[in-house]
């Protein structure tokens, strides 16, 4: 079986590797995550696809943290895999539209439509994180959960492959990765 160096562009670290024990810290220092099997900082949505399939084939569990604010116990045995580098945000202010990469933050999504009057939530939280969990923010009063104004995610299934998922694509998956009520 191929190592996660063999099958993707970005990096891989592993205990007794010298960058190891700062890449696995998550924002919330409290959560020991010492105990992962391997941290794996993907470059692009092709490195996270084969990721989450070589983890498959080897039968290990991924557990996907952009920056931890929501890290828990039990990661113990798991592989890591840390979004914090794709953090590519455009915004089409005509459409009120912004296209978000999996590890950016608020605050950098506020500096790119912030000149257009459009907003976010905390500058410190990822877009990602927020957005899955339902995400309510200051503006939550006027416009409702942050989920709802979600037009398509690009996810990658659990057998590793690339989606885009939509309200008429595949209505029971976008409704889950909103993480809220219809
Ligand atoms: C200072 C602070 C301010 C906050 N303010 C608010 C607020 O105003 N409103 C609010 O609703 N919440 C707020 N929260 C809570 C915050 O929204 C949640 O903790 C959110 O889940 C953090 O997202 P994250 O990606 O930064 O954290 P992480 O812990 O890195 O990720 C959070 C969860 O999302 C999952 N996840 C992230 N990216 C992916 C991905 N690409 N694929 C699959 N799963 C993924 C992770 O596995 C994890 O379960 C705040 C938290 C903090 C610490």
């Amino acid at each position: 079986m191929n190592d996660f160096s063999d099958v993707i562009k970005g990096q891989v670290l592993r205990p007794g590797d010298d960058d190891f024990a700062t890449a696995l810290l998550p924002f919330n220092r409290a959560v020991d995550q010492s105990g992962v099997r391997a941290v794996v900082i993907p470059e692009d949505a092709d490195d996270v696809a084969a990721t989450v399939r070589h983890a498959g084939l080897a039968g290990l569990s991924v557990v996907t943290q952009p920056s931890g604010h929501g890290a828990a116990e039990g990661l113990d045995g798991e592989v890591l895999l840390r979004t914090h580098r794709l953090r590519g945000v455009t915004v089409d202010p005509e459409r009120r539209v912004a296209r978000v990469e999996a590890g950016a933050q608020w605050g950098e999504v506020l500096q790119a439509t912030a000149k257009y009057g459009l907003t976010g939530s905390s500058p410190v939280v990822s877009v990602t994180g927020f957005l899955l969990g339902g995400g309510l923010s200051w503006f939550s009063r006027r416009h409702g959960f942050g989920a709802s104004g979600v037009r398509a995610l690009e996810a990658v299934t659990a057998d590793g492959v690339p989606a885009r998922v939509t309200a008429d694509s595949d209505p029971d998956l976008f409704w889950a990765l909103r993480g809220r009520r219809r």
